[in-house]
């Protein structure tokens, strides 16, 4: 049988869908490309903002004539249109949906296909150990074929949930509360991508620096995100290390030490601000003021050399004022971050935000801010990019695109070179001949010494 696996959203919903997809080619089925094709079909759904939502509405309504046409197709929507509630409702408003799964959980449809038939019960039992309980064992193969051999980063689930109810998100609401995975099935999960030919696994969080808190008292030494970085560093042939997202009261110094002193941890954070005034921050019940994170910002780059540091701002919060924005303009202006995703103000329904504050910044507004930003921050990083020109860098190529290699620094450019050796999988030192806001391009020159 046939399945398709269409994904949209955040890093997370990337690493649960590819964990979706091995576990479905375990059970005997074959990847196709196309809806149209698949005998089991899985949407899985991210609805940060309502223009993620809409997609979704999109491709749920691009499926009712395909089930039509053939009933005895398999349809699951899985993640956060999903979340942790009763799916009944959902399942009355688009009943040509066969099968639910909340975020990070591929569970109930392996549990559908088996009490359709479509599966063997003793196959789906192992598979089960798998992916409910994250649980590896020497061979179990956890990247779809498409990726065996081939994927040189991968993504690592390592916090689950988020019990930090920013008032603007709906996370906290769809994938319920925080839960740290065992240090043990992490390490191991790491082992078995290395030995699927992974060389970088970044590992992912809503807080990831809170990895380890809601762990019980009892483990000694008690996992932590420093702790866990030492323990995958000592796995052999994993290169590259990284971990996404921080949030500014949750950055230890233990972690900045980890991230200074291991050499195959990369010098790259991403520690969201959100916006540059402290009326707004308050009201995005985000827990620190704009000083804090520019102290945080002074701290980062005072520990590790050679740092790069990327944020996410949200523009046209309720009751965000032109001089409230300017503050964010002006705080952009001079951390001089290297990446910053600006997104519009989107109220989402049970958040804080949505029930208590008005949406009062008209839609032009809101994209006039944005565009301001981004402006102002490809300006930055152009001129961030342009100090790089003639300097050696290194690279982990990932892949060929438009004909060329590419690859990421350790601090995250992304850097394009033209060469007729297999360069996938490896580390490169590249001289950089062209630089731009958004990527680099350079010459070969040789591996690392
Ligand atoms: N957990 C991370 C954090 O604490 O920021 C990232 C989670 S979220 C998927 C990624 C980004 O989406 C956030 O950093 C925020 O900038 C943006 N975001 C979340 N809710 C939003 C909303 N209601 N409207 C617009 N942007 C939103």
């Amino acid at each position: 049988m046939n399945y398709y696996v269409w994904t949209i959203g955040c890093q997370m919903n990337v690493a649960d869908s590819r964990r979706l997809e091995a576990a479905l080619e375990q059970l005997g089925h074959t990847a196709t490309d196309r809806a149209e094709d698949g005998d089991i079909v899985v949407l899985n759904t991210c609805v940060v903002r309502q223009s993620a939502e809409n997609k979704i509405y999109g491709r749920l309504g691009s499926l009712k004539p395909l089930k039509e046409q053939r009933p005895e197709m398999v349809i699951g929507l899985m993640g956060c249109f999903v979340g942790t509630r009763d799916p009944a409702p959902l399942r009355r408003r688009f009943p040509w949906v066969d099968v639910t799964m909340p975020p990070s959980d591929p569970q109930p449809l392996v549990d559908y296909l088996v009490a359709h038939g479509w599966v063997d019960a003793g196959k789906a039992a192992l598979q089960s150990r798998v992916l409910r309980r994250y649980r590896l064992q020497d061979g179990d193969l956890i990247l779809p074929a498409r990726d065996q051999g081939s994927l040189v980063s991968a993504y690592v689930p390592i916090v689950l949930g988020c019990s930090h109810a920013c008032s603007y998100c709906i996370i906290p609401y769809r994938r319920g509360r925080e839960r740290s995975r065992p240090m043990a099935g992490i390490v191991a999960e790491a082992q078995a991508l290395v030995a699927q030919g992974v060389k970088e696994i970044t590992l992912l969080g809503q807080i990831v620096d809170r990895y380890g808190l809601d762990l019980p008292e009892a483990d000694r030494p008690r996992p932590s995100l420093p702790l866990l970085l030492r323990r995958l560093h000592q796995i052999e042939g994993l290169e590259r290390i990284r971990f996404l997202t921080s949030h500014p009261n949750w950055m230890t110094s233990d972690l900045l030490d980890a991230v200074a002193e291991l050499p195959r941890v990369c010098e790259h954070i991403e520690v969201p601000v959100q916006a540059g005034d402290d009326e707004v921050l308050e009201r995005m019940r985000r827990g620190y003021a704009v000083a804090d994170y520019c102290r945080l910002i002074a701290r980062i780059r005072e520990r590790i050399e050679g740092v790069s540091i990327a944020t996410d701002i949200i523009v046209g919060f309720p009751g965000e004022t032109e001089e409230q924005f300017q503050r964010t303009v002006d705080l952009l202006t001079e951390l001089r971050l290297d990446k910053a995703h600006i997104a519009r103000y989107s109220p989402r329904p049970q958040t804080r935000a949505a029930r208590q504050l008005e949406d009062d910044v008209p839609a032009e507004e809101k994209e006039r801010r944005r565009r301001v930003l981004d402006d102002l921050q490809a300006g930055i990083v152009g001129e961030i990019n342009a100090e790089l020109l003639d300097q050696t860098v290194e690279l982990l190529v990932e892949g060929r695109k438009k004909d060329r290699w590419w690859g990421r620094t350790r601090n995250d450019k992304l850097v394009y070179f033209d060469d007729g050796a297999d360069w996938r999988g490896r580390l490169a030192r590249v001289r950089v001949t062209w630089t731009g806001p958004w990527s680099l391009i350079g010459e070969v020159e040789g591996v690392p010494k």
